[in-house]
């Protein structure tokens, strides 16, 4: 199959869907690769990275859509790359078509089969294809929550690890899924004094065998999430309800309860945040203030790391793209239901019962 991947056009959006990894493992099943020149620099891949790995090179992104057979990418397609879809081409990559009608009617328009990332399944639950973002995101969330914990960017002056006679930085993660958890290890990495709220005692009780000692869990009753909130230096909050807008959990009349520039960190943001006066903000601008309290509610946390980001989602996304590439997406996703639950649209027909609940159409 001849697979392709374009520079991502989304305004602050490094990644790119192929890695030069990802070109040898295809090269290698004797597959043809076409990468639009650039595309791998802004997640510091060359294209002299990809030519050694076995690409060729396509001068521009029009050359790509029309050639390829399968286009491999990161961001949902923009109005100018739906465009550029075709009748019988395949897409793999991020879509969220459910709150998106134009482009949902747009890829219906093209003809073309378009797998959505993000609803791809794994044995035993999850979603293999988001996971990676959501390590990378919680593994960050300490990272960017003690840098404004500075004083100069207006925080407490508190220190993760405090220093030999003084106390560690008190860092409250509610939810402990796998942002919560990649949060909590980190943190408790640097030395602060962790604790971990989950409405899930299974959940609790898994990080409780497995990282008790590293950090303490709770059950996330309003009570015990107000009483860990007040005493924070820094809270993340990374809870997720499946399909639903993240619940509000900590109020704007909280804030005045908390400790003078302590850190809100929203990592749930991208489902509305799961406190009351968290808005999205930037890479540019990440951070504002609401009554003392530092917020950092930045949607896309991944695209600050582009690198790891690429990495970490090319390791997961690759399997996927072998198969698709081996045996052509109708026999890939006969042999495998969870790439099956990635498919949204095909030849005209919207294909996964979500995105049509929410848009009104039949699927
Ligand atoms: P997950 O499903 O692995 O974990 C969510 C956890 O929240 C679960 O353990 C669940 O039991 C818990 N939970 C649900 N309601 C709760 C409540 N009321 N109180 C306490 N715990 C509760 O999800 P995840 O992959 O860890 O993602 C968490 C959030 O981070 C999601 O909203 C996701 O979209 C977001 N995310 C954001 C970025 C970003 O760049 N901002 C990147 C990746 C993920």
């Amino acid at each position: 199959m001849l697979i392709g991947t374009v520079t991502e056009i989304k305004p602050q959006e490094f990644r790119v869907g192929l890695t030069p990894h990802a070109v040898a493992e295809a090269v290698a099943h004797g597959h043809e690769v076409l990468v639009q020149a650039g595309a791998g620099v802004g997640a510091g891949f060359s294209d002299e990275d990809y030519a050694a790995a076995g690409a060729r090179l396509a001068p521009d992104a029009a050359t790509v859509w029309a050639e390829a057979e399968m286009v491999v990418k990161v961001k949902e397609p923009q109005a100018g790359e739906r465009a550029q879809l075709r009748e019988g081409q395949l897409l793999f990559t991020y879509l969220h078509l459910a709150p998106d009608a134009p482009q949902t009617n747009d890829l219906l328009k093209s003809g073309a089969t378009c797998i959505a990332y993000e609803t791809v399944t794994a044995l035993g639950g999850g979603l293999p294809l988001l996971a990676p973002m959501s390590e990378v995101a919680g593994r960050l969330a300490p990272q960017v929550g003690s840098w404004a914990l500075q004083k100069a960017n207006g925080g407490r002056g508190v220190l993760m690890g405090g220093v030999p006679g003084v106390l560690p930085a008190k860092v409250v993660v509610i939810g402990g899924g796998v942002v919560g958890t990649q949060a909590a290890k980190v943190a408790a990495g640097m030395g602060a004094d962790v604790t971990v709220l989950d409405r899930s005692l299974p959940r609790l009780r898994y990080l409780d065998d497995v990282f008790g000692g590293q950090f303490k869990t709770a059950y996330a009753s309003a009570a015990e999430t107000k009483a860990a909130i007040v005493a924070a230096d820094m809270v993340v909050g990374a809870v997720l309800i499946p399909g639903a807008a993240a619940p509000k959990l900590v109020s704007r009349a909280d804030l005045a309860d908390m400790r003078p520039g302590a850190v809100l960190v929203d990592v749930a943001i991208d489902q509305g945040g799961c406190f009351e006066t968290s808005k999205a903000t930037t890479h540019q601008d990440p951070i504002y203030e609401v009554d003392g309290i530092v917020h950092y509610c930045v949607a896309n946390m991944p695209g600050a790391v582009a690198r790891t980001s690429t990495l970490a989602l090319g390791n997961a996304t690759m399997p996927f793209v072998i198969a698709l590439a081996n045996k052509g997406w109708r026999q890939a996703c006969i042999d495998d239901a969870h790439l099956r639950a990635g498919l949204n649209v095909h030849a005209g027909q919207p294909t996964y019962a979500a995105v049509g609940v929410a848009q009104g159409i039949e699927t």
